[in-house]
This record gives C-alpha cells, structure tokens and sequence, in this order.
C-alpha cells in the first residue's frame, strides 16, 4: 500500500520535470505527449522508489545525450539542386550502443525525432537486449521519387551521417519511408567512406550482405504475438476474429499475414490516402505486390478485387467495426473520437504496431472501457529486437535460421508481455500494460543510469 505523502511528493516531481521539458522544447507537441504518457505512469514507481528522484533521473533522461542535425544536399533528376534536413538523436546510452531506425516523411521535425527516441529508449529496454536508444531521419518524402533520386538522397544522408555512428557507437535500421533498399543504399556508402566491412553499423540489411532472415516480418508478427498473448490472458483470441489494421507498410503486411495465419480475417487496411474494405477478406498478397512492387496506392486493390470498396480518407478506417484492431500507420492516428467509435462498435483489443499511434485521450477512453490495450512500447519492440539479434549474428559472423529468429523473437515477445503483467501489478495497476511497458522499461535504464553515475 502506497502512502499518500509519497504519491504526492513524486507527483510533484514528475509535474515540475514535466513542466521543464515543456519550456525548454517549445512546442514540440510530440516530444512532450510521448514525455506525458511514459511520466503518469512513473508516478507509483517513483513513489516505491524515492532514489530516483534523488538522482535526478528523469531530469537526466529528458535531455538527449546528443542531438545532430544536419543539411542534406542533393541533386533531383531534373539537375536541380534540392536541400533536406537530417536528424541524429542519441538519447541513451546507459543500456547499450544507440539502436533506432531512421524516418523519411516530410513531418520529420525534432519533435518527431525526440519522441520517437524517448519512446525507443523504454522499448529497447524492453526487450532485455544490451541496446540504448537512438532515432533519426529526414524531412525528405520519397513518396514519387526515382530510385536514382533515393539513392543519391540517401547517399548525401550518409555522408554526413557515418561520422556519428558505428557497430559499437549508433546502429540505426528503418523505420517509415526507410527499407531494406535505402538501407542497401546507406551501407554502401559507410562503406565506400569507411573502408572494410562493419556489417553491424546498420540493421535491416539484405539477406545476402549480413542481414537476418526474419526481420522484415519481425514489428508484424511481433505485435501479433504480443496480442495474441494478451488476449489468451483474457479467455480471447485472433481465431475466428475481425481484424482491422491500419497501414500498407511493412509493419502492416506482416501483421496482417501473422493475424490470418492464427485465424483471423482482416477486413480493412490503409494508406495515407484512404482504406480498402472486404469483410469476407483481404488478399494480402495483391497489397504486398502493389506496395512493395509496383508502389502503387492502396486504391489500385479494388481494380483487382471489384468485391472489395474503397474509401477516401486514411482515418475513417476506424469507422469498420472490429474485434481486434493495428493501428500500424503513424502517430496519433487514433483521435479520442475514433477510439469512441471504435468502443461503440465493439471493439475488444487493440495493439499498436506502430509509435504512438493512439493520443492519451484516446488510450483514456480504451482503458475506461475495459478494451484490452497493447501499448507501441512493447507491442511494436519486435522489430528492435531481431535488429539486436542482426548486430549479434554480425558480431559472430554467422547466421540462423528463420525458424531460430521467429521461435527467438515469439520468446521475447512472450517475455516483454510478461514484464509488463508484472510490473503493472507491483505498483498496483492490474492490468494495465501501459504503467507495466513504462515502469518495467524505466527501471532498467534508471538502474543502469544511477550503476554508471552523473
Ligand atoms: N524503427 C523501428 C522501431 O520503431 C525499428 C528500429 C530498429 O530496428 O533499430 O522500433
């Protein structure tokens, strides 16, 4: 039983932190959401814990290490000159090497950047691997360029970029409008300036030059085994349900084919456009084909499929009705009204592939209608994860099956679920996967903070 004084008192500090943050990264909204949601749940742990607060550490954990930014000139397929802005933040250090993937969309700021990074370091926690937290990107849209643009865009990224990271250092990997073909890209360049073959300074790399069979599906399925945990937890499961998942990205397609796999029919996914709808199914090959493929939009799938329709308007994918919906696109693509249509409709779990995909009024209405909530932290760590297990298989030159990564990445999934059960409990929140994901992922970076000094 927590006594009231404690509870106040780390109240008190979370806010005055808080507050801190909020003044010296003027509107970063992202950056401060993602600050707020981890923050609330500290409350309890704090309160058990005073010698965090001794320390100093949230204060410490706040601010980046360090933070790069970076001008990224190139030349378009029209000769002209164009001019980007990159992003390195190294967050944390206190578990490992920075490990984060890189974002190319045209809302990249550094408050994207920060939030990310601030979620990356709980999450990496998380997956009990010996890895910090690190994110980056661009303000660059790949969206309609040439590969010829891609690959001198990411190129003069590298340029600049390979002086901050290393195997040891930073190891960055994918995240939006960043695959296994810009990161290709990237590693040949390191390696054009660096000389020798660092294989572990980038994860997600090609089969063939170090990469690890299993990481592409890895954030998909991993999110699924996370859910499916959890809803085994509660009598529920994927077998003969309805599914929506939002996103046509590489976290979606292998969602959706995990999801099938274990019983479920998916009935809808989107793109930054609209969303397609079939209630007897969707075939994920077609939107794998004309994504990966043909990077044609989600719109295409109806040409195919005349039985599916198509809707304009990415966010009204949360009109279908459902029993089991991925958010896997963005950001704070489920507003507090979506999540209250969403409940109205009957909808049982959710499980966020993507980062913070549900805004903390959003993720308020779920858990105050008892929707079972998986939170990105430790739904989504998946990916992460077999990237750590890619720099592991590097370190060793050697490479497993895929059946070793996936029976490898269900186990940690398993064991991330089972952290956050714990930890929930212990500072009396039962149930509740979003105080069990941030105390659990806070704990081990804290302890590892306060083992290594100011
Ligand atoms: N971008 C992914 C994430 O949000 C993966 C990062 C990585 O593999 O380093 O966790």
């Amino acid at each position: 039983v927590m006594d009231t004084k404690g509870l106040n008192t780390a109240e008190k500090y979370v806010n005055d932190v808080y507050n801190l943050v909020v003044s010296r990264n003027p509107s970063e909204d992202e950056f401060h959401q993602a600050v707020k949601e981890i923050f609330d749940s500290l409350v309890p742990v704090l309160a058990k814990h005073p010698e965090y607060m001794e320390e100093g550490i949230l204060e410490r954990m706040v601010e980046p290490e360090r933070l790069i930014t970076f001008r990224v000139p190139w030349v378009d397929d029209n000769n002209k000159i164009q001019v980007n802005r990159g992003f390195r933040v190294q967050f944390n250090s206190a578990l490992g090497p920075y490990k984060g993937g890189l974002r190319f969309h045209p809302s990249v700021n550094a408050s994207i950047i920060k939030f990310l990074g601030f979620e990356q370091i709980l999450k990496n926690a998380l997956t009990g691997q010996p890895i910090g937290g690190g994110k980056g990107g661009s303000d660059f849209d790949p969206k309609g360029k040439s590969d010829r643009e891609i690959m001198r865009f990411t190129q003069s990224f590298m340029t600049e970029l390979y002086k901050y990271i290393g195997p040891d250092a930073d190891v960055p990997a994918g995240d939006i409008g960043v695959g296994a073909r810009e990161i290709g890209y990237m590693f040949g360049q390191y390696k054009r300036i660096r000389g020798g073959n660092e294989a572990g300074v980038l994860t997600g790399k090609g089969i063939g030059y170090g990469g690890s069979l299993a990481r592409t599906e890895a954030t998909g399925y991993g999110c699924v085994y996370f859910v499916d945990e959890m809803l085994k937890d509660n009598d529920l499961s994927f077998e003969g349900s309805k599914v929506v998942v939002s996103g046509s990205g590489n976290v979606s397609i292998y969602a959706m084919r995990k999801a099938k796999e274990l019983g479920a029919t998916v009935v809808a996914c989107s793109d930054s456009n609209g969303y397609i709808y079939d209630e007897k199914g969707l075939d994920i090959d077609t939107v794998q084909r004309l994504k990966e493929v043909e990077r044609k939009r989600i719109k295409d799938y109806v040409n195919e499929h005349p039985d599916a329709v198509y809707v304009e308007g990415c966010r009204d994918i949360w009109t279908v009705p459902c029993d089991i919906a991925l958010p896997c696109a963005t950001q704070n693509e489920i507003d507090e009204e979506s999540a209250a249509l969403l409940v109205k409709n009957g909808v049982k779990a959710i499980g966020e592939g993507a980062n913070m995909p549900s805004t903390l009024q959003a993720i308020e209405i779920f858990q105050k209608n008892g929707v079972l909530f998986a939170p990105a932290k430790a739904a989504n760590a998946g990916g992460v994860a077999v990237s750590a297990l890619e720099m592991a298989q590097n370190s060793m030159r050697m490479s497993w099956s895929f059946e070793e990564v996936d029976a490898k990445l269900n186990d940690i999934m398993k064991n991330i679920y089972a952290s956050c059960v714990q930890a929930a409990d212990e500072y009396g929140y039962h149930g509740n996967l979003v105080v069990g994901a941030n105390a659990a992922g806070f704990r081990k970076v804290a302890d590892a903070m306060i083992a290594q000094g100011i």
